[in-house]
């Protein structure tokens, strides 16, 4: 199987927006905009424990085209550690506490840059670690970079390859103007201010993981950025 043109598409779409966004904010404006966000990224780093665990075989396929096979081990490799873990904490729940797992949904829960099909077939690796946790009362969240206008598509997707969603998020307009990161930051907030503890957040872009509210995160391959 060979990556499709999902990619090609979510790369420009991405470069688009970030064309707009220039022409929108005035460049000093975006310093200022970038200063803070790092700043809280820094503050939120040191006070947020954070276990990320990556692949050390993810780095050495980077130079090339990734093939199925390669991504399928690599994710199995990241789940092999996130599923005995995940276990436990499930088991240690506190009483009356609302657990949440938090997912992206590219090339983490839907194999969206292999094959190009609709639906999507799932992640195998992370659908196996998402059912454990939907068996045992774990309520999962899926946020994406992915446009509203998809949302109902990626819905639909989610659910008929196995996933119980809890919530989908996907970025309205206003959010394509937001560094993604801080978008999807957002939408853990508004996650956890629903009363939800968020036992681990998944995904396979930093910008998936960074900026803390999660108890854990679990990083998949990305290859330097060749899977969105
Ligand atoms: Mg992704």
């Amino acid at each position: 199987m060979t990556r499709g043109t999902w990619t090609r598409r979510t790369a420009l779409t991405a470069v688009a927006a970030a064309a707009v966004t220039a022409l929108a904010v005035p460049a000093g404006a975006q310093a200022a905009t970038a200063t803070g966000t790092a700043a809280a990224s820094t503050a939120t780093a040191s006070t947020t424990a954070v276990a990320t665990s990556t692949v050390a075989s993810a780095s050495a396929a980077a130079a090339g085209d990734v093939d199925y096979t390669t991504w399928q081990q690599d994710c199995q490799a990241v789940m092999n550690q996130a599923l005995p873990a995940l276990k436990q904490r499930i088991a240690a729940a506190k009483p009356g506490e609302k657990q949440a797992i938090v997912f992206d949904v590219d090339n983490t829960t839907l194999e969206s840059d292999f094959g190009f099909s609709y639906p999507q077939p799932a992640n195998k690796p992370v659908l196996e670690v998402a059912k454990y946790a939907q068996d045992h009362g774990v309520s999962l969240f899926f946020v994406t970079a992915r446009p509203g206008i998809i949302s109902g598509v990626t819905d639909y997707n989610l659910k008929n390859v196995g996933y119980k969603v809890s919530g989908l998020y996907v970025r309205g307009f206003l959010d394509l103007f937001k560094d993604v990161a801080v978008y999807k930051t957002a939408q853990r907030v508004a996650i956890e201010s629903k009363g939800y503890t968020i036992i681990a957040n998944i995904g396979n872009s930093a910008t998936d993981l960074s900026g803390g509210h999660a108890e854990t995160t679990y990083k998949l391959p990305d290859y330097d950025g060749q899977l969105s």
